[in-house]
């Protein structure tokens, strides 16, 4: 680069200093002959008129030694003509052998009574000559300078102007050279600076001291380094910062590009993969388990958080996955171990139904004597207390079969086995076991078979379902006088409905009524002789069928419990 701009900038200058040179040279010169041609005139117009006066003055007959000796003093040639044109005298020929000069154009002027003037070669000794020429009284006088001199001089001066420029050719070209060799320079700087800041060294400055065009560049280009240089720290420090949160949580954290490969992994990641993250190489060759890149891939294709529960990744632990797209490509998943918690719940779960089991005979027990003891009573005291009793051990029954039932659905162990069914059939079941008690409630039991595709269902588990919600209809929807069981499709999954017209639920209850225990009115629940445990139990129920259960309710104008099942395929 250096050798082809300092070329350039001594060429560019070379040809200003010659153009230069050739103009002054052409403009020099043409002034330079007009000034003396000018000189000349003046000066041969003022002899010509002396001459002529004297030549009018002179009454001697000597023509020819005036026209020699005026010659001699302007020197210059002399001709003196007539009226006619015919040579009177010359101060160079014969006047005798000379042809008449009328015609030539400075005396055609003189005699017409005008100074004339004419540059001409000479026929008579061949070379250009300036003729002035002026009347007399009875012909014209003419004088002739060789312009030779002038060419003379202006060689001189052209030689003279030759030189210097030459001089000052040189001298440019040394100054040039100096200015491109600096200008070079400091672009090589700049280029340096380009290259360093490419290859990623963000330290690199120009400095440049001067306010030129290029030192403005300089300090421009160094400001952005500055600025990058900032702005990279910024981000390093910000990602470090990132790298060691995300290191010192108790979580697997692993990043995934687009193309399925492993970017980034937490400390932790490391250490739950035996053979170690494989950056950069396919997911897979790091986690094999199915249901963790299941995950990942649904995030990556849908576009859309997944959660997963990975039992594979590490032998006997249990993981929760959470599986979110990343913005621009890839995909993050964060990896919970929930082993200890799953532990703990399933402790939980078996210690209520232990317990719940070991209370079933006993409660069994007390129920059968006081009943067996109301039999055989008559005092109204006594009768009172065992009512109370029976009542009691029954409700606990009760509870206890409920805590028993929701611990089997919960944990998963209750198998339910899937088959066919029509929604006419299950409501059919539901309607049948309901019909007597509606019918002593004095209630209207309505059924809606909208639907007649067929659900995949366990029909004793959905029986369930449908008994608790139509037992909590008739328990606290009695007073709409009317109740609504129905189905109707749903997309892909049949929605089952079951409806009273009661005092409904207020709407800050909805979201939580199918939690474990939660009442509305806990007493009048108590009362009617509920646990609190029917819609759980409905809600798991419906889960491991793959529905969706939702509560909707008017106050006032009763509720609506509404469950969907998948098709069967
Ligand atoms: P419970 O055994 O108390 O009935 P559930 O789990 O079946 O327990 O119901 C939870 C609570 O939801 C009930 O205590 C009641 O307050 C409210 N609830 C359930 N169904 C209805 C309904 N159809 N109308 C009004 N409230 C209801």
């Amino acid at each position: 680069m250096r050798s082809r701009i300092f070329t350039k900038l001594l060429l560019v200058s070379l040809l200003v200093i010659a153009a230069a040179t050739a103009v002054m040279d052409v403009a020099i010169t043409r002034a330079w002959k007009r000034s003396l041609h000018q000189e000349i005139e003046t000066a041969l117009s003022q002899k010509v008129r002396l001459l002529a006066t004297r030549v009018e003055s002179d009454p001697s007959p000597q023509l020819q030694q005036i026209a020699r000796q005026a010659a001699a003093d302007a020197q210059a040639r002399v001709t003196v003509i007539d009226r006619n044109g015919n040579v009177l005298a010359d101060s160079e020929a014969d006047p005798a052998t000379m042809d008449n000069h009328a015609s030539r154009p400075e005396f055609a002027a003189a005699l017409a009574g005008r100074q004339g003037m004419a540059v001409r070669t000479s026929a008579t000794v061949g070379v250009d000559f300036l003729y002035i020429a002026v009347p007399l009284r009875h012909g014209a006088v003419r004088l002739a300078h060789p312009l030779s001199a002038i060419q003379q001089a202006t060689a001189r001066v052209r030689r003279t102007l030759l030189w210097s420029s030459g001089l000052a050719l040189v001298v440019a070209l040394l100054l040039s050279a100096i200015a491109a060799q600096s200008l070079a320079k400091r672009l090589r700087r700049i280029e340096e600076f380009a290259v360093r800041v490419a290859g990623g060294d963000l330290s690199a400055r120009i400095a440049e001291r001067s306010s030129d065009e290029i030192g403005k560049l300089g300090s421009a280009l160094d400001t952005t380094a500055n600025r990058l240089q900032q702005s990279f720290q910024e981000i390093q420090t910000a990602r470090q910062q990132l790298e060691t949160v995300l290191n010192s949580m108790q979580e697997g954290v692993i990043a995934v590009s687009a193309d399925r490969r492993v970017r980034w992994a937490n400390g932790l990641m490391g250490r739950l993969t035996p053979g170690g993250v494989k950056l950069g190489a396919p997911l897979v060759e790091t986690i094999r388990d199915p249901d963790f890149l299941y995950a990942i891939e649904e995030a990556l294709t849908t576009g859309v958080a997944r959660t997963a529960r990975a039992t594979s990744i590490l032998a006997g632990r249990s993981y929760y996955i959470t599986a979110t797209p990343m913005p621009g490509s890839g995909a993050v998943a964060v990896l919970h171990d929930v082993t200890e918690i799953e532990r703990v719940e399933k402790t939980r779960r078996d210690f209520i139904a232990n317990v719940s089991h070991e209370l079933r005979t006993p409660l069994t027990s007390i129920q059968g004597y006081a009943e067996t003891l109301l039999d055989s009573t008559r005092n109204g005291t006594e009768r009172e207390f065992l009512e109370i009793i029976r009542k009691n051990a029954t409700r606990m029954s009760r509870l206890t079969e409920d805590l028993l039932t929701l611990a089997r659905v919960e944990s998963g162990e209750a198998s339910f086995s899937l088959q066919p069914v029509t929604p006419a059939d299950l409501l059919h079941d539901a309607e049948q076991n309901f019909r007597e008690i509606c019918k002593t409630r004095g209630l209207e039991l309505l059924v809606e078979a909208e639907s007649t595709r067929p659900v995949s269902a366990d029909r004793d588990a959905i029986h369930q379902v449908l008994a608790n919600l139509l037992d909590n209809a008739v328990k606290y929807g009695a007073s709409g006088g009317k109740i609504i069981v129905g189905a109707r499709d749903a997309g892909n999954a049949v929605e089952f409905y079951v409806r009273d017209f009661g005092a409904g639920i207020a709407s800050e209850h909805l979201s939580r009524l199918f939690e474990r225990f939660y009442r509305v009115d806990k007493a009048r629940s108590v009362e009617s002789g509920g646990t609190g445990l029917g819609l759980a139990i409905a809600k798991h129920i419906v889960r491991a069928h793959g529905g969706s259960v939702r509560a909707e309710s008017t106050l006032g104008r009763g509720a609506t419990f509404v469950f969907t099942l998948p098709l069967a395929t």
